[in-house]
């Protein structure tokens, strides 16, 4: 894949918009993926209940098999999916976040993860805009929304509009893709 001609649809509040990204030192600066020149992005973070500005993470395919599992590599890296009903997190019910398995980027809180009955974990909003972006995925009949992590872009998985209040999405997120982070609070 061409990064250079990555299509990142963001989401705001007026609506749809569509960005073409150059390179991964982007001059954005419109709200979503706010990239500086200097590649660090603004991602929100639990624990420090606030933005943090961020380095992107760029790593060589021999380096992410370095640190991923082979089942985590093909889903991160390579846009797979796992089983239905088979992920770890499916049913996780405790307080926390949701974090990338690949880089630690803070992707979803548990307020926001409802049952779906899909068979994989399912949240009806991302911690931020800024931390999980999305990215068509255009197969031979149908274009999805394929969600990815802001801050390394490995796949998560997928967006859909039959999601519950109040948002009315549905993520539909790999098990493992993620890494979950008990909070106290
Ligand atoms: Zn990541």
């Amino acid at each position: 894949m061409n990064r250079r001609q990555i299509l990142l649809m963001l989401t705001s509040q007026t609506g749809m918009l569509w960005l073409a990204v150059n390179g991964f030192a982007g001059q954005n600066k419109k709200n979503g993926a706010a990239m500086t020149t200097s590649g660090k992005i603004k991602v929100y973070s639990a624990e420090q209940g606030d933005f943090i500005l961020v380095d992107k993470v760029h790593r060589s395919k021999e380096e992410w098999k370095q640190l991923l599992t082979s089942e985590q590599y093909h889903v991160l890296r390579e846009a797979g999916t796992e089983r239905a009903f088979t992920g770890k997190l499916l049913k996780n019910k405790q307080h926390g976040v949701y974090r990338c398995a690949a880089c630690g980027n803070d992707l979803y809180l548990s307020d926001s993860k409802f049952d779906s009955g899909t068979g994989w974990p399912s949240y009806y909003e991302a911690i931020a805009d800024e931390n999980v972006l999305i990215r068509e995925d255009r197969g031979f009949f149908v274009t999805r929304n394929e969600l990815i992590c802001s801050r390394c872009e490995s796949h998560l998985g997928h967006v859909f509009d039959d999601g519950p209040p109040p948002t009315g999405k549905r993520h539909c997120i790999n098990s493992v893709s993620l890494k979950f982070k008990k909070l106290d609070q």
